[in-house]
């Protein structure tokens, strides 16, 4: 098969769903790989390295888009690449298409078929696509928080492990999923005391079986809560109900029990916040305070370290990518129930039910 990997060209998108060595593992099965010239650069990785594995650059997006019978990018296409997609070309990316209807519609229009990262599914329910963009966020949401305690940046001025004779900082994190575990386990390895909240008692146990001595587990309640944020230094909210807007387990007068300097992450910023007073930042203007509460918010948080979030992508999407290539999209979807959950759009029909029902369209 002829793979094709364009540049980003999203704003500030420096991931690349295609290393070297998964160019590698394309052309060790016999197949053709062309990349934009610069897209692994944002990344860390330089064309000369693409090609030193047999993969062909060409200078052009349209050239990409041209030759390639399957597309592997990070993003959903934007309005200017619309025009590029051609009748029948498979694209393996996130699509995220019930959040736009716009892209939908260019979609079928396009006559491709679209495989969606976020909708890969496994048999235990477990989206392998979008759980390391997950760890990514919950252990980076760690470290900007440690850095938004520092007194320069607004914070309380208190580091998160203490020193010898001076007690280390609170660390409340909202929801054990993924991110929350990540970020449990990050603010622990510094040497905080740390309390995870979830409604899933079974949750709750396999955490206090495998997060050290310093991380303590409660229930999830507005009882709780309100009395946690109280003695917190860094709040991560990680809080996911599947499809749904997230429960505002923080309110805005709750603000008002947290000491001044406190710093919130809200890692569920994608799906409207954990915290009642949160709204989406950019890496450019991460942070806002309300009620001298430090609140950083951004949205697209695995971003900032392009180079770890390109392989932590790549080593989940390359063996599906391999098996579209290996097998065509019909034969790989028809022997992988994970990679058929996938299918969202196919020769102008959407096949999502979720998709269809959020525009009203024929499924
Ligand atoms: P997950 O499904 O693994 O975990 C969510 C957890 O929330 C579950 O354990 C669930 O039991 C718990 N939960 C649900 N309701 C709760 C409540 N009322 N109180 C306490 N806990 C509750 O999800 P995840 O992969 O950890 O993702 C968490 C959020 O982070 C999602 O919104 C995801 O989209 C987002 N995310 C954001 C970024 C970013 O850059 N901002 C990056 C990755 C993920």
């Amino acid at each position: 098969m002829i793979i094709g990997v364009p540049k980003e060209i999203k704003n500030n998108e420096n991931r690349v769903a295609l290393t070297p060595a998964g160019a590698a593992e394309f052309r060790k099965n016999g197949h053709k790989v062309y990349v934009q010239s610069t897209a692994g650069q944002g990344s860390g990785f330089e064309d000369s390295e693409y090609e030193a594995v047999g993969a062909t650059i060409l200078g052009t997006i349209e050239e990409v888009y041209g030759i390639a019978e399957m597309i592997v990018k990070v993003k959903e296409p934007i309005a200017s690449e619309y025009g590029l997609i051609k009748e029948n070309q498979l694209l393996f990316t996130y699509f995220h298409f019930a959040s736009s209807e716009e892209l939908t519609h260019a979609m079928l229009k396009s006559n491709a078929v679209c495989l969606a990262y976020e909708t890969v599914e496994r048999p235990d329910r477990s989206l392998p696509l979008l759980v390391p963009m997950s760890e990514v966020a919950g252990r980076m949401a760690i470290q900007e928080g440690a850095k938004y305690l520092e007194k320069p940046m607004g914070g309380r001025g208190i580091l998160l492990g203490g020193v010898a004779g001076v007690k280390p900082a609170n660390v409340l994190v909202l929801g054990g999923g993924i991110v929350g575990a990540q970020s449990a386990k990050m603010a622990a390895g510094l040497g905080a005391n740390v309390t995870i909240v979830d409604i899933n008692l079974n949750r709750l146990r396999y955490l206090e079986d495998i997060l050290p001595a310093n991380v303590d587990t409660v229930m999830s309640n507005e009882f709780n809560i309100r009395d946690l944020v109280k003695n917190a230094d860094l709040i991560v909210g990680a809080v996911l109900i599947p499809g749904a807007k997230a429960p505002h387990l923080v309110t805005r007068d709750m603000l008002k029990l947290m000491k001044k300097g406190t710093v919130l992450v809200d890692v569920a910023v994608d799906q409207g916040g954990c915290i009642e007073t949160c709204r989406p930042t950019t890496h450019e203007n991460p942070i806002y305070v309300i009620d001298g509460i430090v609140h950083y918010c951004v949205a697209n948080m695995p971003g900032a370290v392009p180079y770890t979030s390109t392989l932590a992508l790549t080593n989940a999407t390359l063996p599906y990518a391999i098996q579209l290539a290996d097998k065509g999209w019909q034969k790989a979807c028809s022997q992988n129930e994970d990679l058929k959950k996938g299918l969202n759009v196919v020769n102008g029909k959407v096949v999502y039910k979720a998709v269809a029902d959020a525009f009203g369209l024929a499924f």
